[in-house]
């Protein structure tokens, strides 16, 4: 039997794609509205900058009106007093440090959905001034695990791997909640290099996913160029410059080795057409 396509299981299936977990940081809201648009086939992303959903209401301003072939959900990735809980299809922002029991409680109170993010990240490096991206750990995910709609399964931050399966490994035999899959991209390139299908087309019909566990988180990986542009992003200003420089070097050189192959194939075509 052929090889069937992902792509191809999704087209016939009705399935569609979302990203639960984009941030805008101090980015522009109509490039990351125009890469969602012309660079993937997400149907549905979720705007979850930290502590607020400001700049999720800024992007979804630019988005009202302009005809965009995708859903966008307000949300917020809210810093509880254990670790990052993603609040979806929120109408206000829910203050930080709250314990994660309040934080859930809230995020239902208007009527939203609570992801555990990233659950079993820890992250080593803290800096003044830096959001720690820490996830909520094993015990309060047991715990309160119940009480959330989802658990992010895939997170596609690079160095991941080990604590999705982790979070995999608690939901698929503790938890059974939704699995969610998300890039918690912080440039647009990065977006929907982790997403979750779900049956349907749009915001509300992902929700009924998500309320019956019926979604499949999916991690699509990376590209060389796009990676060494995200790791960068998260280190300080000038070392982030040489990295841009880096890879606009990179790219020059890699078009530049792609010209002259062209070249040289025109070139032996041209002097087998005499021969
Ligand atoms: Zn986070
Ligand atoms: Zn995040």
């Amino acid at each position: 039997m052929a090889k069937v396509s992902l792509k191809k299981i999704e087209r016939i299936a009705g399935l569609s794609k979302a990203d639960l977990h984009v941030h805008l940081v101090d980015g522009d809201p109509d490039d990351l509205l125009n890469y969602v648009q012309e660079k993937t086939d997400l149907n549905v992303i979720a705007l979850t900058d930290h502590d607020s959903i400001g700049n999720a209401l800024k992007v979804k301003k630019a988005w009202w009106g302009m005809g965009y072939r995708f859903d966008l959900i307000v949300g917020e990735e809210i810093n509880s007093a254990e670790g990052h809980i993603v609040g979806l299809f929120l109408n206000k922002t829910i203050e930080p440090h709250l314990s994660v029991q309040e934080t859930i409680r809230q995020i239902h109170e208007q009527g939203g959905l609570a992801i555990a993010a990233h659950p079993f990240q820890a992250m080593s490096v803290r800096r003044p001034g830096v959001v720690l991206m820490d996830g909520i750990g094993l015990k309060p995910l047991l715990k309160f695990g119940k009480q959330l709609d989802g658990i992010e399964v895939v997170n596609a931050t690079p160095t991941l791997k080990d604590e999705n399966l982790r979070a995999s490994l608690v939901n698929k035999t503790i938890l059974l909640k939704a699995e969610i899959g998300s890039s918690d991209a912080h440039i647009p390139e990065a977006i929907g290099r982790g997403y979750t299908v779900f049956k349907g087309e749009n915001a509300q019909d992902l929700r009924k996913a998500i309320n019956l566990c019926q979604t499949q988180a999916i991690y699509s990986g990376w590209n060389f160029f796009v990676l060494i542009k995200y790791f960068f992003f998260f280190l300080p200003e000038g070392l982030r410059i040489a990295a841009y420089n880096l890879t606009h070097i990179l790219r020059k050189s890699k078009v530049k080795n792609q010209k002259s192959k062209i070249k040289s194939q025109k070139y032996k075509s041209k002097i087998k057409s005499y021969l």
